[in-house]
């Protein structure tokens, strides 16, 4: 195929003649989650990237940025100027670092480091200086709507080898985060009965920790996910209540808006505090990591922009002693799932990698995706991310609006005002 045309050439000469001849963003939905993949294409026959542009809440405004906005920035570039590229993409909008640009630049960024994997015939950790640990080690999510079906589920985990558990249990009516709510009301005559109470969650929190280390023992690592309902001092207040049960880490104990408290939560916490699923730049992530308020980074790398600005966070963090535990439930793609684990083998500040057990339809639609097992994830050997897509499969599972704004609009306290779902 010859070399298309670019209207935004690099001022110099590049290695080899391969360019980036089309880019497409495919929207599947295997598990009901709206998924998006860009595919990078090239001159060279059948030499492809794939990359993670995930943003399940808002997925069509990411498909549009990505086909109507940085295609014509990208074809007929070298594909493997990465760096130049990803900067392109993100300085060409002058305004940035919103979650919907840094999804799109995220799919091409990922995918370019696919092609560059493929062209050298090395997985891409290789190319990220390669591993300094055989495999991630990964929490799973254990929640019912009571303690007890709860931790039946935490034991199963256990049995399947997980070190690590996050625990959630329900709350009356619409519930708290992660896990199914109860159906009774605790208080009828509240203008929304079924609304968030933390008066409730402040009481079924610590019961939940103490039933577990009870249940559990303590050969095992327990997580939470605040979910960024709290206020700061409230935050320290249920840091307090869990320290008797060794966490090992306290998630998202407060919203973004009030990330400026961090520094001070952390020194009142007693146990260590994982932020930062929310950080929409790298340079919120850099702020982060940088302003001593984070144990645990937790960014979700697409809505980073992708690997080439997280693996910046991770060098900050490995610098500053921060540990990284990228998010990674099912609103993450396989391709994103192999991009976290890259980074998680070859940094020394890796932490903890949030593990999902994808459906097997997922498998047919994405072959190559990993698969954790007894608690450990494990990279692919194969050049590039080792993932492919089915672009049939795929369209077997058209995407819908996400189910996320349905649950988002129901997240409310008692006297009916929203909540940080
Ligand atoms: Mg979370």
């Amino acid at each position: 195929m010859s070399a298309p045309e670019t209207e935004f050439p690099a001022p110099w000469p590049s290695g080899e003649d391969v360019r980036i001849s089309g880019v497409r963003a495919i929207v599947t939905a295997p598990e009901g989650i709206p998924l998006v993949v860009v595919k990078v294409t090239t001159t060279d026959d059948g030499l492809y990237g794939l990359g993670c542009a995930t943003f399940t809440q808002r997925w069509k405004a990411v498909v549009s940025y990505v086909e109507d906005h940085l295609a014509r920035l990208v074809v007929g570039r070298y594909p493997g100027d990465i760096e130049d590229i990803v900067r392109l993409a993100k300085l060409s909008s002058y305004w940035r670092e919103g979650p919907v640009g840094n999804n799109a630049i995220s799919g091409i960024d990922q995918a370019l480091w696919d092609i560059a994997g493929k062209r050298a015939g090395r997985p891409v950790h290789e190319l990220l200086g390669g591993k300094v640990r055989a495999a991630a080690d990964t929490y799973l999510h254990a929640a019912g709507s009571t303690v007890e079906e709860t931790l039946d589920q935490a034991e199963r985990l256990r049995e399947a080898g997980l070190r690590h558990i996050r625990l959630q249990v329900g709350q009356s009516g619409r519930g708290t985060y992660g896990a199914t709510p109860t159906a009774d009301i605790t208080d009828p005559t509240a203008p929304y009965p079924g609304g968030w109470s933390v008066t409730e969650y402040f009481r079924n929190t610590p019961a939940l920790f103490a039933a577990a280390r009870e249940r559990l023992g303590d050969d095992v690592e327990l997580l939470h996910d605040v979910h960024s309902r709290l206020s700061p001092k409230q935050a320290v207040v249920l840091a307090r209540a869990l320290e008797p049960y060794r966490l090992f880490f306290l998630e998202d104990v407060v919203a973004p808006e009030h990330w400026s408290a961090l520094p001070d939560v952390r020194a009142a916490s007693p146990v260590p505090l994982a932020v930062g699923e929310l950080t929409t730049s790298v340079t919120d992530a850099a702020r982060l990591v940088l302003g001593g308020g984070v144990d645990y980074i937790r960014s979700h790398v697409s809505d980073l922009g992708g690997l080439t600005p997280a693996r910046k966070i991770a060098a900050a963090a490995e610098l500053v002693g921060v540990r990284t535990a990228w998010h990674a439930p099912g609103d993450t793609s396989p391709v994103g799932a192999a991009a976290n684990l890259a980074l998680d083998v070859s940094s020394p500040a890796f932490g903890i990698q949030e593990g999902h057990v994808y459906a097997e339809q997922v498998h047919d639609v994405f072959p190559g995706t990993l698969r954790i097992e007894h608690g450990w994830l494990r990279p692919n050997e194969a050049p590039g991310w080792g993932i492919d897509l089915d672009e049939e499969q795929a369209g077997r599972y058209p995407a819908d609006h996400s189910r996320h704004d349905a649950w988002a609009a129901h997240v409310r306290g008692l006297d009916g005002g929203l909540l940080a779902p």
